[in-house]
């Protein structure tokens, strides 16, 4: 596997399916997590083993796969949860503790110094198991600063390879996710992950943050599934990278929409037409302003080419057409040629449907739009001659 600088650790299967009603079927586990490899995505947390029986049995069908990638399964930073990682046959486990003051007394009824001494039995005892440790700092986000440096040196000292700074309740904005990241880059030799939670819509711009402050590992869930918000979506995160960093991640973005629909359709979560990157509607234009534009030159209205993620600009009729694009339409979906005055007289029609149908017209719309024009020309041009004839 290249190395990219960035690794994708994608939590779509984990805390994508904690998603508040949402629950995947094993087939649509292991479909998924292949479809994530096969785009390579080189890490996958795939699952709760202390969830016990059914989700065990799938953590282990996916394990057996043997896929070219990094399973990792997650659990309490507790002795339990441990030993039912390694009944699992796991080899990779993120133990998660709350580091915030709130968390740590209100949660877990506890102190400082117990979480402190935790992170010390734990990661050595999951060590100790042949298990290779991430510990993620729970609601670090919220954490005293300091406090979050002993947690991080504890880990560290105990021999964990990595520290998840999870945002728990998505309460960053870029700027504190970058001061918090650089800080702990500066203090320790840990890989540092972020996990971004999108509670007021920034999981993706903090994840970006935290990469340019040092971070190498990054969380994140299709379609931005997850807790409440949920997660910072892959997609987004990789196209950003990409566009806005020159970082490539590795992941083939021309089947991202195609991971998308498989995600929607197993967890029973449309994507929102406006979704960035895999929305039904993000390539589609309509104002007459920017359909010609586009037309002009494709960049005038393009963040990026469609052709990344496999798609391609869609031009519809509207509220917002002009004329000229009815005319273009209706030569390049029906292969009829209007005079400038039928346009101007269907646009009229075309603006009409748009209002009380909520969408654009189907080529049968268009089509009955010019026969009923026609019709009305044919009673127009007829109505002169019968008059004549009638004497
Ligand atoms: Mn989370």
């Amino acid at each position: 596997m290249a190395d990219t600088g960035i690794t994708i650790q994608d939590t779509t299967l984990r805390d994508g399916e904690q998603t508040a009603g949402v629950a995947f079927t094993r087939e649509e586990k292991l479909a998924i997590a292949c479809a994530l490899v096969a785009l390579g995505v080189p890490e996958l947390e795939i699952g709760i083993p202390a969830m016990g029986g059914e989700e065990q049995e799938v953590i282990r069908a996916l394990l057996a796969l043997r896929l070219p990638a990094r399973l990792v399964v997650w659990g309490r930073l507790h002795g339990d949860d441990i030993a039912a990682a390694a009944r699992c046959g796991a080899t990779c486990v993120h133990l998660s503790i709350p580091a915030s003051d709130l968390q740590i007394e209100r949660k877990l009824g506890r102190d400082r110094a117990f979480v402190l001494a935790a992170i010390d039995r734990q990661v050595r005892a999951a060590r100790d198991r042949g298990f290779d440790v991430s510990v993620g700092a729970e609601d670090a986000s919220r954490a005293d600063a300091d406090f979050l440096l002993r947690f991080a040196d504890q880990a560290q000292a105990s021999g964990a390879r990595r520290l998840r700074y999870a945002d728990t309740l998505g309460v960053l904005d870029p700027f504190t996710t970058h001061a918090a990241i650089a800080r702990l880059r500066r203090s320790v030799d840990l890989e540092l992950e972020m996990h971004a939670h999108n509670d007021l819509g920034l999981a993706t711009a903090n994840t970006l943050a935290a990469v340019l402050a040092g971070a190498r590992h990054v969380s994140t869930a299709v379609n931005g599934l997850g807790e409440r918000a949920g997660n910072a979506a892959l997609e987004e995160v990789v196209m950003a990278l990409r566009h806005l960093h020159g970082i490539d991640t590795g992941v083939d973005t021309r089947r991202l929409p195609d991971l998308s629909r498989l995600v929607a359709a197993a967890s029973g979560r449309p994507v929102a037409a406006n979704k960035s990157v895999v929305g039904e509607g993000v390539f589609t234009h309509e104002s007459g302003i920017h359909v010609d534009g586009l037309l002009k030159h494709a960049p005038n209205y393009q963040s990026f080419d469609p052709a990344e993620v496999g798609r391609g600009h869609r031009l519809v009729l509207g509220k917002h057409s002009g004329a000229h694009a009815v005319r273009a339409a209706y030569q390049r979906e029906l292969g009829i040629t209007l005079t400038k005055n039928q346009a101007e007289r269907l646009l009229a029609r075309v603006r009409a449907h748009a209002q009380l149908a909520k969408r654009p017209p189907e080529a049968e719309e268009l089509r009955r739009f010019h026969a009923e024009l026609h019709h009305t020309e044919l009673r127009h041009a007829a109505a002169p001659g019968i008059a004549e004839v009638q004497p």
